[in-house]
């Protein structure tokens, strides 16, 4: 029976366990695992808060459908049934610029007619398929990435909402090759972004007549997926199914080298021992748990910056908003000096977020742009937003519901420099056999990116298991 403990039951850490218990089971190897969180509840960032008949989620709202990971967890936990497809019309996203909603394009034609880039911009875009492909391995930011291959209107009216709107980054400070190592790829490959889509349409047509893959109808983006009760029911469902013990309150606070394994000090002054350990707590945690043990590798984890949030929920008497709001909610470019990066429709997007006859916004503030944001008192939270939400939608109600959630450490910001730092990481985590590092702040903070990554490491666990 080998003995593993992971720490920290975010996603990261429970997928991580739920993944080594599974394939452990059918490896046939007996392991005990043990997940250890600080806080008084398990999820982390996942926490969907139910109050006055309203549901506000504390950080994500769900998951996008066009990966399979966090699916497959879902059928593993026999929780898929109770799985929410949010409403088709929350495939309408909005960009807000030069003081007006405009859909976003969703393709090729609706581009073309769409007002939200202008000609000269729709023709700079398009020139994108002269440009060569960047050849000097440089670490590039995606402000730069954007200016060069797409010009700066696409930068300050797409790339700019995109990244705040999956990061809450700068793209002025964010790496292209750590954030959206796909794009970093289609321009290495084919040479540019336009080249590399008509390639790949043209591949896929060719597929679909051969009959290997069959046309689809959803979007790229995939379709945002939750649950009925929200989103922490996956985290929960995860938890419930561990056969392990999961301990909360208590956090560790250091990791020590033993023979045979290692030992870990609890902030309560306990200690446990552990042949093996997986850390999927945050970067900055995992660096204050790794300080004396190896430094370098401490410096390199705190070296990875958090972006802040606020997140805002308004519930409104549905009577109240003359706005339609038939979508997903917007994103703010980057030239209207907004309070927010951006709003949410949830109750659009998953109807039974609000009462009856009601609705619920969620507004993002803060971020890499706005880091300031984190320190205003809740009475200027509220007026801020609300101004962004009478300049945008010709909201003049107040709200009769009103939740402010603080993100002190949002999400990790993959930087430039990132993968660097992270092959360096992996260079010194390279000494302690056995112990692992996992979580957003590595291979993509989405949902799906910490299931994989929880998988990945997971089947490193159980390759090191084999071998012994
Ligand atoms: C506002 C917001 C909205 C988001 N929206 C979406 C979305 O819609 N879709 C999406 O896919 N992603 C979204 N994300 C990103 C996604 O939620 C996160 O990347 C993901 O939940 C992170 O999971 P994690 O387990 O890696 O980290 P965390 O959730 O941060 O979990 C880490 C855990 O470690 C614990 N811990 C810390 N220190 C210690 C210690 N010393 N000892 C033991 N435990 C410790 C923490 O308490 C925590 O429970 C959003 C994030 C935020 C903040």
């Amino acid at each position: 029976m080998t003995r593993i403990v992971v720490i920290g039951a975010g996603i990261s850490g429970l997928a991580t366990a739920y993944a080594i218990e599974y394939l452990a089971g059918h490896a046939g190897l007996e392991v005990e695992t043990q997940v250890l969180e600080k806080l008084d509840r398990t999820g982390g960032k996942i926490h969907s808060i139910k109050d006055q008949g309203y549901i506000c989620e504390w950080g994500p709202n769900g998951f996008l459908d066009n990966k399979p990971m966090t699916l497959e967890l879902c059928d593993r936990l026999d929780i898929a049934g109770q799985l929410l497809r949010s409403d088709d019309n929350a495939r309408k996203r909005f960009i807000y610029s030069e003081k007006m909603l405009h859909r976003l394009p969703e393709n090729g034609p609706s581009f073309l007619k769409s007002p939200l880039i202008s000609w000269s911009g729709k023709l700079r875009l398009a020139s994108e398929m002269l440009i060569p492909k960047r050849r000097d391995g440089v670490d590039e930011t995606l402000a730069d990435f954007g200016r060069r291959r797409l010009g700066a209107e696409a930068l300050n009216k797409l790339i700019a909402p995109m990244v705040s709107g999956i990061f809450a980054g700068d793209p002025e400070t964010m790496s292209l090759k750590s954030c959206f190592p796909k794009i970093h790829s289609l321009e290495q490959e084919y040479g540019g972004l336009i080249k590399a889509m008509l390639r790949l349409a043209k591949k896929k047509r060719a597929e679909v007549k051969e009959g290997k893959v069959v046309a689809s109808a959803a979007g790229p983006g995939g379709i945002l997926t939750s649950f009925n009760e929200g989103i922490q029911e996956l985290s929960d469902g995860t938890a419930k199914a561990l056969a392990g013990e999961l301990r909360t309150e208590a956090g560790v606070a250091k990791i020590e080298k033993k023979e045979g394994g290692y030992l870990l000090l609890l902030e309560d002054g306990s200690q446990l021992d552990a042949e093996l350990v997986v850390g999927a707590a945050p970067a900055y945690a995992a660096a204050n748990m790794l300080n004396e043990l190896d430094n370098a590798a401490a410096e390199l984890l705190h070296g990875i910056p958090y972006a802040t949030m606020n997140v805002v929920c308004f519930g409104y008497q549905q009577d109240k908003i003359a706005r339609d709001l038939n979508g997903f909610g917007y994103l703010n470019a980057k030239a209207e000096g907004c309070n927010t990066l951006g709003t949410l429709w949830d109750s659009s997007i998953f109807p039974n977020r609000a009462p009856e006859g009601h609705v619920l916004l969620r507004s993002m503030m803060g971020g890499g742009t706005n880091p300031g944001a984190i320190d205003l008192s809740e009475d200027e939270v509220k007026a801020r937003t609300m101004a962004d939400l009478k300049q945008i939608m010709g909201i003049e109600a107040e709200p009769d519901f009103v939740r402010i959630f603080r993100h002190r450490k949002a999400i990790p910001q993959y930087v430039v420099g990132h993968s660097q730092r992270l092959q360096q990481l992996d260079e010194r985590m390279a000494q302690y056999p056995g112990l692992f590092l996992t979580g957003n702040a590595f291979g993509g903070v989405g949902l799906n990116d910490c299931v994989n990554s929880s998988n990945l490491v997971a089947e490193k666990v159980i390759e090191l298991l084999k071998a012994r």
